[in-house]
């Protein structure tokens, strides 16, 4: 029997054990995927173990994603880039690391709209871990511009100087004016989830061909979206990144590329729900 697990500190958040488990049926696959508490003073064991103790790979989650990219072998140029793990996987006994946050994110988009990235413009607002991973897959895929609107500038321009010239870091207040140069206008920062500020922003001035994107997924339909749906916009919400993101890992420890598809949706929904009633 094929076993995978997510590992992070705390862990019971996870729906990723939700998602995969209803690949496995789906797929008749003799196979396990768990969560795992993993402590930071841990890590290094666990991953040390993780072939012996009968595993495949493992999913990565907080606060463990950096720590697990500096201890096992990366050689996918966007995962290098964005310098964070979230997919373990092992070949001839070795540990890989791969980020598909960004692959997650990118191809949702693409599946649920006509989305082409060639001479396109890209607002980000935010520029913390899951910013690195959509930058790093927009850049990949070959937006023309990528401008970073974040609350704490510095970051916003340490992401910029990273990922060089194509990024630039803007002034979180000049965004709603700057909008009517975007083609898609991203929202990964956590203004937005449930118990945190809602983001408000006219959206006014965003062309109606643009669409717009949220990576929240609690609640599923943002303020942000409602917006933009009023606007005229494509809108695209945060649980399809989750969903997709799962495709390579799944991939690489039982052997099928997944699919992502409505019913697999609903149960995730269905469980976001269920946690709003207890
Ligand atoms: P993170 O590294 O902690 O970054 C948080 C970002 O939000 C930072 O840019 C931060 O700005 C900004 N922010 C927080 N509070 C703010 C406020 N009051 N006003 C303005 N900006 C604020 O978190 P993360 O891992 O990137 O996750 C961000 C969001 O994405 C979370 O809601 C998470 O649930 C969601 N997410 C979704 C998926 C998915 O699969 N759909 C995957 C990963 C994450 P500063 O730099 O100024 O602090």
């Amino acid at each position: 029997m094929q076993k995978a697990c997510v590992i992070g500190w705390p862990i019971e958040h996870s729906r990723s054990p939700i998602i995969h488990g209803y690949w496995l049926n789906k797929y008749s696959i003799d196979g396990s995927y768990k969560k795992h508490a993993v402590k930071p003073s841990e890590l290094t064991t666990f991953l040390q173990t993780l072939d012996e103790n009968g595993f495949c790979g493992c999913n990565v989650t907080i606060p463990h994603k950096e720590n697990v990219f500096n201890q096992i072998i990366v050689t996918d140029p966007v995962t290098i880039e964005i310098g964070a793990v979230n997919t373990v996987f092992i070949e001839n006994g070795k540990l890989y690391g791969l980020n598909t946050d960004g692959y997650g994110f990118l191809s949702n988009l693409k599946s649920i709209t006509n989305w082409n990235s060639a001479e396109k413009a890209c607002a980000v607002i935010g520029a913390g871990g899951a910013a690195r991973g959509i930058i790093a897959a927009l850049k990949n895929d070959g937006l023309k511009t990528i401008s970073v609107f974040n609350r704490t500038f510095a970051k916003a321009e340490k992401l910029a100087t990273e990922f060089g010239p194509s990024v630039q870091a803007k002034r979180f207040d000049d965004l709603a004016g700057f909008l009517s140069e975007t083609d898609l206008l991203v929202n990964t920062s956590s203004l937005g989830m449930i118990g945190q500020p809602p983001l408000e922003l006219s959206l006014h001035n965003l062309p109606s061909h643009a669409c717009v994107a949220d990576i929240v997924y609690d609640p599923l339909e943002t303020e942000l979206l409602r917006h933009a749906k009023k606007n005229g916009n494509k809108v695209v919400d945060g649980l399809g990144m989750l969903l997709h993101q799962a495709v390579p890992g799944f991939e690489k420890w039982f052997g099928i590329r997944p699919e992502v598809t409505p019913e697999l949706r609903d149960l995730i929904v269905a469980d976001l729900q269920k946690e709003k009633v207890l």
